[in-house]
């Protein structure tokens, strides 16, 4: 099989264990790339990827970390560091949901979702910018159409990953000189434990409302994310993907 990555291609994808971090995971390895996985608390699901890229002919590194603890980031990045010395490609994949309508949403909610989603992924993303400042790479982050459109009763979600996608913007600019391109997925409604937790009623007005009439495969994702991440798409960066069966106009 043809792959994107030159062989040997180190890559990290935070929020590996599960739903479409472990499809970029295995997507990536399909690819080429040797991959570290990063999760907050499913070691038996992540072992699973790890194995299944294995037996692809990968190498799998299981990193252990709570994205929202500044601590336990930079302890991952240097255990990476330590064990492959060069990061290539990282994927900050990781995130979480906490809905409900603004006028009735505490602090702590606000906070849950702020906390992972958009300060975590700074410190993934600062964390990954320092390994890959002396010899390049790529970075693709994996926002929501909610964070270019909005979603009802999704304001800290749809804010975390606004600013997920004007942090991205902004970093594009600031590495590109350095070799690493930044890009974003913004992904629509797909096939994950995530999803599960929308209420029906809602799920089916929101399958109403994509042209394409059903919902995405973390699959399909995957390869949008291997493509913005590999040398296919060398002269791309600072842009926004969006993987939603046309939801959302552009
Ligand atoms: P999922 O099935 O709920 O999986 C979430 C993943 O993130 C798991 O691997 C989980 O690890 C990890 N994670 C959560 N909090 C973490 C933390 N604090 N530190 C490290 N890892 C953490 O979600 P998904 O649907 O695959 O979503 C993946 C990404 O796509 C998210 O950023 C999400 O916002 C985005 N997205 C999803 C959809 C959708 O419709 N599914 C749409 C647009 C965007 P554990 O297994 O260890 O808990």
């Amino acid at each position: 099989m043809s792959t994107l990555f030159p062989e040997g291609t180190k890559a990290l994808v935070t929020g590996a264990s599960r739903g479409i971090g472990a499809a970029i995971a295995l997507g990536l390895a399909e690819h080429g790339c040797d991959v570290a996985l990063n999760y907050r608390s499913n070691a038996a699901k992540a072992e699973e990827v790890a194995e299944r890229i294995r037996a692809l002919g990968r190498e799998a590194l299981l990193l252990r970390a709570d994205i929202s603890d500044e601590a336990q980031v930079a302890a991952m990045y240097k255990e990476l560091k330590t064990t492959w010395r060069s990061l290539d490609v990282a994927v900050l994949n990781s995130g979480v949901t906490a809905d409900g309508h603004l006028a009735a949403m505490s602090g702590a909610k606000w906070q849950e979702v702020i906390g992972t989603n958009l300060t975590g992924t700074f410190y993934t993303a600062r964390e990954a910018t320092k390994q890959m400042y002396a010899s390049g790479g790529a970075i693709v982050f994996i926002a929501s159409t909610s964070g270019i459109a909005g979603r009802a009763g999704q304001a800290n979600y749809a804010a975390s990953k606004g600013g997920v996608i004007s942090l991205a913007k902004t970093l594009s600019y600031e590495v590109a000189p350095r070799g690493i391109r930044v890009n974003v997925v913004a992904p629509g409604f797909i096939d994950t434990d995530m999803v599960k937790k929308v209420p029906p009623a809602q799920m089916k007005e929101a399958l109403q409302a994509i042209p394409m009439g059903r919902m995405g495969t973390p699959a399909e994702v995957a390869q949008a994310a291997a493509f913005l991440a590999s040398p296919a798409a060398s002269y791309i960066t600072g842009k926004v993907l969006t993987v939603d069966g046309g939801m959302i106009p552009n």
